[in-house]
């Protein structure tokens, strides 16, 4: 016995296959990815306990770069293997139908935090491995993931954990990557939660432009146009307190080269290296390393898994500042799943802002 709908669903499903790997020291292409038809599930797939889901909405993580090498790097994450399928690192969807034995019900919108998400429409899922999602009214089951998922944990945890800001005194932050997802939101609650000056590092004046003007951040350097040293050392002569890394590389170095003694470097990740084989977190020119000691730098690997047990209090906390307007969200949607392999390959180089998406 199934709670369902009477009409059959479509069945023009698809799913994004993994092809080709790029090679560790090549940027991905959409050639690594193909995207064919299959059908959908019915209701003779699923048992009791397993409903069938329709995604609205699919993650597109720089994470998933990794897993294109035979080796990911991490202990966290397999390789994707050549002709399976694709995962992500989170979707959103609704269910279809249900088993009788499941919690769920037709018309639930559910998420799946933590478990990896097949990049197709309609699929067979156990319902333990999913999560009922209240959305508020009005919002789109988007800010699932662009807002209340990992990007928005990733950022809230990453400031209090790891940037440990000063309430007492003045602490202005950097955030590279920051017309992006983790950063936009990282700058953000940084301020909420006692930066008094906020400035981030990205790749476009418009990015630039979004950062001042929707996200409130103080100032915008673009590191493709201008000298990141020289312009810190315009925009912030008193000296950087907290540096919120999601690229490394040399943006990085001249960062650091601008931090104060005791500062606070959140090592969120490294996207300027991930199209090469080094690993992770990847070595610093020596004289990085000497400016860390010398001035006594923090500078930690941060991974948002390590705080499973925290997430839960964490969307509560991003869902409230959301419904009280405390913070924005951007989204770069990309529709239909033919362009599932264009999504990846565009966020990777920049085309972003905000969270990128894919709508199926
Ligand atoms: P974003 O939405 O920030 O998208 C990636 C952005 O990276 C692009 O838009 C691009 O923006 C920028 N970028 C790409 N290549 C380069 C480069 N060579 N140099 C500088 N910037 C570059 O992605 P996310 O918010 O999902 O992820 C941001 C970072 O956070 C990543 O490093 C990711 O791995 C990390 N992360 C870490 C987690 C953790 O637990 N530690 C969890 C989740 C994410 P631009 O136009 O500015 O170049």
């Amino acid at each position: 016995m199934t709670s369902s709908s009477s009409a059959h669903l479509p069945a023009d499903n698809k799913v994004v296959i993994f092809v080709k790997r790029p090679g560790e020291n090549n940027p991905p292409t959409v050639d690594c990815f193909d995207v064919i038809p299959i059908d959908s599930p019915t209701e003779k797939d699923i048992t009791a306990e397993q409903c069938i889901v329709r995604t609205l909405f699919l993650s597109v993580d720089p994470a998933q770069r990794c897993r294109m090498n035979p080796s990911t790097g991490v202990d966290y994450l397999g390789p994707y293997e050549i002709g399976e399928p694709v995962d992500g690192m989170e979707g959103v969807g609704v269910v279809e139908r249900a088993g009788s034995g499941s919690h769920l019900h037709v018309g639930d919108l559910v998420t799946g935090c933590i478990r990896l998400w097949t990049w197709t429409k309609y699929f067979v899922c156990d319902s333990s491995d999913l999560v009922k999602v209240n959305l508020p009214p009005s919002f789109s089951p988007s800010v699932i993931l662009s807002c209340a998922g990992i990007s928005g944990i990733t950022a809230l945890l990453g400031i209090r954990k790891k940037a440990l800001i000063d309430r007492s005194r003045p602490q202005t932050i950097v955030v590279s990557g920051a017309a992006g997802s983790c950063g936009s939101l990282a700058g953000q609650i940084a301020r909420i939660e006692g930066c008094s000056k906020v400035i981030g590092i990205c790749g476009s004046d418009d990015k630039c432009k979004v950062l001042k003007e929707e996200f409130g951040f103080d100032n915008a350097i673009n590191y493709k146009t201008e000298k990141v040293s020289d312009r810190l050392s315009e925009l912030a002569p008193e000296g950087v307190d907290i540096y919120w890394d999601n690229v490394g590389g040399t943006i990085s170095d001249n960062v650091i080269q601008s931090m104060n003694t005791g500062g606070r470097i959140v090592l969120c990740g490294q996207i300027a290296v991930y199209n090469t084989d080094l690993p992770y977190p990847p070595p610093l020119p020596d004289q990085t390393v000497q400016i860390l000691k010398e001035r006594n730098i923090e500078r930690e690997r941060y991974l948002v898994l390590t705080y499973k047990n925290e997430m839960d209090e964490a969307i509560a906390q991003l869902s409230e500042w959301l419904q009280q307007d405390k913070i924005k969200v951007k989204e770069t949607i990309y529709d239909d799943l033919s362009s599932a392999p264009s999504a990846f390959v565009d966020m990777m180089t920049g085309k972003n802002i905000g969270k990128m998406l894919i709508r199926p």
